[in-house]
């Protein structure tokens, strides 16, 4: 039977850990907060103390933390993944972090006798909880075949798109266009209830057309209730607008309407609402329109 460390159980890591453990892996799980362990036991995961002891027996470590520093301090430090893994251990890095990181994981991962991919994910807590993620990964074919079992149990595309990183950049190519298109929605919506029409309404038939996406499918209900308990949270899709922009301006390529909605995600971030919904663009809309909600 596989062994599969899963490190970092947030909204993300959880449910994806959840699912192995349904798909029929022998499932051993670690988080800082140690409350998140303990709901992955009672759902039958082997709990660990530390990153050392989750990744001991494993033939897969899992990790899906925050950002590029916390990949590498649980990677790269001391009495971390490499320090501790069983030589030939695959490493699945299912975080969105920053490409050149990536690569730099997956040389040091090589250089010490393990095999390493970068499979970050799209789908949002729903596909997470679904097992249906779109997964894209870079790394060598052969490393991309065996973590595919493993990729499987959590989502339902799995692609593998080049070399170590390239799956980093290519997540990177979907943030721009989730945030873009949030923002785009948010406008959108502001302004048919500046003219008082039928938001709901509206939101149907323009599902139905060539402005259909899945922003409006799965988020507009609740942007219109102004509901936006996290899903992903503004923090994070400030760090990812962070590694497009300056992903861009190393490949020299000009992304105005980019980097206008990084823009706009710092500044939502910086008028305190960091741990709300991406979809709270629609607050920062509605402020610059002078028709604050709250
Ligand atoms: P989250 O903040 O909910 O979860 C991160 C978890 O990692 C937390 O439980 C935290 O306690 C844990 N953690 C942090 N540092 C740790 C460490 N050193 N050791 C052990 N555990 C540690 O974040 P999330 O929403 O689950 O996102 C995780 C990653 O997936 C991010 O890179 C994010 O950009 C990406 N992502 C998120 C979504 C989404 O919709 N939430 C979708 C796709 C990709």
């Amino acid at each position: 039977m596989t062994t599969v460390a899963v490190i970092g159980l947030g909204i993300m890591g959880a449910p994806m850990a959840a699912n192995l453990i349904k798909a029929g892996f022998d499932v051993v799980v670690y988080n800082r907060s140690p409350e998140k362990v303990e709901q992955l036991v009672e759902q039958g995961a082997r709990g660990a103390g530390d990153v050392a002891e989750a990744v001991r027996e494993a033939d897969v470590v899992l990790t899906m933390l925050p950002d590029s520093a916390d990949v590498e301090a649980v990677v790269l430090g001391e009495g971390g993944v490499l320090d501790s893994a069983r030589p030939g251990a695959l490493l699945v890095d299912a975080s969105t972090i920053r490409p050149d990181v990536s690569v730099r994981l997956a040389e040091a991962a090589r250089a010490r006798g393990f095999r390493a991919v970068d499979a970050p994910v799209s789908g949002g807590e729903a596909g997470a909880v679904e097992g249906n993620l779109s997964i894209m990964v870079g790394g060598e074919r052969e490393d991309v075949e065996a973590a595919r079992p493993v990729l499987e149990a959590v989502g339902s595309t799995v692609v593998h798109v080049g070399p170590a990183g390239s799956g980093q950049t290519v997540k990177a190519a979907n943030q721009l266009i989730v945030a873009g298109t949030i923002e785009l929605v948010a406008e959108a919506l502001v302004f048919l209830e500046a003219h008082g029409v039928d938001t709901e309404a509206a939101v149907k038939v323009l599902a139905g057309g060539l402005a259909g996406n899945r922003i409006l499918d799965r988020k507009a209900a609740n942007m219109i209730a102004r509901e936006f308990t996290p899903g992903f949270r503004v923090d994070l899709h400030h760090k990812d607008l962070g590694i497009v922009t300056s992903a861009a301006r190393e490949a020299g390529v000009a992304i105005p309407l980019g980097a206008q909605v990084a823009q706009l995600m710092g500044a939502l971030r910086a008028d305190g609402h960091g741990s709300l919904d991406h979809s709270a663009l629609l607050l920062l809309v509605e402020q610059l329109s002078g028709r604050r909600t709250r």
